[in-house]
């Protein structure tokens, strides 16, 4: 460790030149990348920010998994909704959630940004998001790139992860007999951002910020996607985008026929309260952004599974693989009749 961090502050010393003589432009690129780096842990082992690339070692017999996404202001985030750090907090989230729904753990990340010139304070705030929720993850942040632009101001991680090759969760692996379930409660992120958007409701000061919290925090399943996949769940997704839209995913790459009972689904309360059951259902199915786990794994292993992942969360049966079905298809009921489930997810063009 204190070997990892010398070798980056001597490449950072050497990068920002302590005479204060730039010999480049963009010494202030350099300096801003010297304060992001202070707030991060420095890699156990190898190689991080500091040099021209990062290197690690990789767990013998395991297999690497990557991840990336990007966060563009005006379109995934507004500055004026968020704080600065909770940004930081969820671009790494949205990251981890994916290496989770891999049934993997993260390892490492690559962080790039670009940034207007007045915006290095903000960047500053939005680093200690990433660099907690990297500590609580157990992922070294080791390298990225910081960039200039007059466009808006956007974030992309890159997030390396590792998985035992024969415990992965995939989208195809759904089989008719199969059981579909979800970790934790489904519509909460959802509705934070309703209430962020100003929909009416009655005010409630402690369901508004526990709703809040689940949109500006999510808490990846950082230890169900591994521990359902070590039990023997073959197939998962993360929900970003509402139950439904994540269903259909999993039933086309399966190539099965999935039927969802509505009436078991289990929408956060505190939607339920403010939003009344049948907004936090359209809220929990079609809305997104929870980043719990939708997995399906044989009725038999349901109980294990259940006991596997309770200091985390909660196991949920929602609903059932009923068989082949070439392109797959989703339908839903409750109270024993069809129920529509209307139009899902987010649109990204
Ligand atoms: P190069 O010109 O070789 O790409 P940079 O000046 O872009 O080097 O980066 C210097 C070091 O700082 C590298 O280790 C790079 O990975 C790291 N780095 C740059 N920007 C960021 C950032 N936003 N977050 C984390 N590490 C960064
Ligand atoms: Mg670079």
């Amino acid at each position: 460790m204190i070997e990892a961090r010398k070798q980056r502050d001597d490449a950072l010393a050497l990068a920002v030149q302590p005479q204060g003589t730039p010999v480049t432009e963009g010494t202030d690129e350099f300096a801003l990348i010297n304060r992001l780096a202070a707030l991060l842990d420095p890699p156990t082992h190898g190689i991080g920010i500091g040099d021209d690339a990062a290197t690690w070692s990789p767990t013998p017999g395991t297999v690497t998994v990557a991840t990336t996404d990007m966060l563009v202001e005006g379109i995934h985030f507004r500055l004026d909704w968020t704080t600065p750090e909770d940004l930081g907090w969820k671009a790494m989230a949205v990251n981890l959630s994916d290496i989770a729904a891999m049934g993997a753990r993260p390892r490492h990340a690559l962080v790039s940004i670009a940034l207007k010139p007045d915006q290095a304070g903000i960047v500053i705030e939005i680093y200690k998001g990433i660099a907690a929720h990297a500590r609580a993850s157990g992922t070294f942040v080791v390298g990225g790139d910081t960039v200039r632009t007059d466009g808006p101001l956007t974030i992309n991680v890159t997030l390396l992860g590792e998985a035992d090759p024969a415990l992965i969760l995939r989208r195809d692996g759904a089989r008719p007999g199969d059981v579909l379930a979800i970790t934790g409660t489904a519509g909460g992120s959802a509705a934070g951002l309703a209430l962020l958007s100003g929909e009416p409701t009655d005010s409630d000061p402690d369901r508004s910020r526990r709703l809040l919290a689940m949109h500006h925090r999510p808490s990846p399943r950082l230890h169900a996607g591994p521990a359902l996949a070590s039990l023997g769940a073959r197939c998962g997704i993360d929900i970003s985008d509402g139950i439904a839209s994540e269903t259909g995913h999993l039933a086309r790459s399966s190539n099965v026929a999935i039927v969802i009972d509505v009436d078991a689904v289990p929408f956060h309360p505190d939607a339920v309260a403010m939003f009344g059951l049948e907004r936090a259902r359209t809220l929990g199915l079609n809305g997104g952004e929870d980043y719990e786990l939708l997995v399906t794994l044989p009725l038999s292993l349901v109980d294990r599974a259940r006991d596997a992942i309770a200091s985390e969360t909660t196991l949920t049966m929602i609903g059932r693989v009923v068989q082949d079905q070439h392109g797959g298809l989703v339908t839903a009921t409750s109270g024993g009749l069809p129920f529509t489930l209307g139009a899902g997810g987010y649109v990204a063009f």
